[in-house]
């Protein structure tokens, strides 16, 4: 799953991905830089969060996380949600990405503004029309 939206989003990048014990924010990703200079990147995934995921919703998690790697390989794009979301939705479906929202919300008993996160519904559709209509 993740060499293929790897491919998707073309993104060359060495990652990996890690089910572990414990994350606090369920899934994240890390940046290290190895002695040669090169860059490499970890996305960790809490054990339990991720036992909770669907298929499609694993896949918008990372997506997600791969938003951030873009962002960190594109300077001087900043890192923000919003962002991440962006690049995401280039491989992954705006539901699903309200999908993940709802449950990591629920993990993490908190709640936040889709809009604001995922760009409005109108503005999306608008955008990924134009995405397509590009060459
Ligand atoms: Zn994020």
């Amino acid at each position: 799953m993740l060499s293929g939206l790897q491919a998707r989003l073309q993104m060359p990048q060495h990652i990996d991905l890690a089910i572990v014990p414990l994350e606090r924010r369920m899934v994240s990703v890390q940046r290290f830089r190895e002695a040669d200079g090169s860059e490499r990147f970890m996305i960790s995934l809490d054990q339990e969060f991720f036992d909770s995921l669907s298929h499609e919703e694993l896949k918008a998690a990372i997506a997600h996380e791969l938003g951030h790697v873009w962002i960190y390989s594109h300077h001087p794009y900043l890192q923000t949600e919003a962002l991440a979301n962006e690049i995401a939705m280039r491989a992954v479906s705006r539901e699903s990405m309200k999908r993940i929202y709802a449950k990591l919300w629920v993990h993490l008993g908190t709640t936040g503004d889709l809009d604001e996160l995922l760009g409005s519904e109108k503005k999306t559709a608008q955008h990924n029309r134009n995405v397509r209509l590009a060459p």
